[in-house]
């Protein structure tokens, strides 16, 4: 089965493969926190489906790969897409295929397996409201040459950021900050990959029994 036709199927129809697909059809795990403090990994994107019903997606790019083969040349398109909740999940997926339309559905399962928390915050000193607008502290992350900092920001600022980080931000339910960006930005699937580097670092910054609490 492709994954295309699996992210088609209704969840009527899921038969889950892993335990902890299991767990959650049988509604034994009720929410993506416990998966997380759990340490388990999301292996079907269908339990993401299950246990965020409000998931919104995003296609962020898609190239057009030519590829040398011993049959000549062959086109594939690659896509990338982003999928959010807009309070505080976000993940970031890559798909090829032959077809547009199949290369954004494998992305889009993809981006359901990469799927992170996001700790969020008023990390910001001008405000100081301790609402979860912005994010905690300033972070960084890293694609390739291209590195994306992001500050945190006073409430009502909004997202200083360009367009593909303003999707990506506003997926993980970030309202305000201020953005910086080195290298070659330019190459949309190495900033977006950036990005999404600099929000693992919300929590990897700390100790997991920080955030379990
Ligand atoms: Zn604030």
């Amino acid at each position: 089965m492709t994954s295309r036709e699996r992210t088609s199927e209704s969840l009527e129809q899921w038969v889950p493969r892993t335990l902890l697909g299991k767990m959650i059809q049988g509604g034994r795990i009720a929410s993506i926190e416990e998966v997380f403090m759990g340490g388990l990994q999301i292996r079907e994107p269908q339990i993401v489906n299950v246990l965020l019903p409000d998931l919104q997606e995003e296609v962020i790019n898609i190239n057009l790969v030519q590829k040398q083969t011993d049959a000549g040349e062959k086109s594939r398109f690659k896509a990338i897409v982003a999928i959010g909740n807009r309070d505080g999940y976000i993940g970031l997926g890559a798909g090829k295929a032959s077809q547009v339309r199949t290369a954004i559905e494998k992305a889009a399962a993809d981006a359901r397996l990469k799927i992170i928390p996001v700790r969020r915050g008023c990390g910001s000193w001008e405000c100081g409201c301790g609402k979860p607008h912005s994010i905690p502290f300033q972070i960084e992350g890293k694609c390739g040459s291209v590195k994306v900092v992001v500050i945190p920001g006073p409430r009502g600022l909004g997202l200083v950021a360009s367009e593909v980080s303003k999707v990506i931000l506003g997926l993980a339910g970030i309202r305000d900050c201020w953005t910086r960006s080195y290298g070659s930005t330019r190459t949309i699937p190495s900033f977006a990959y950036a990005v999404f580097d600099a929000l693992k670092k919300t929590y990897s910054l700390i100790t997991p029994t920080d955030w379990v609490k």
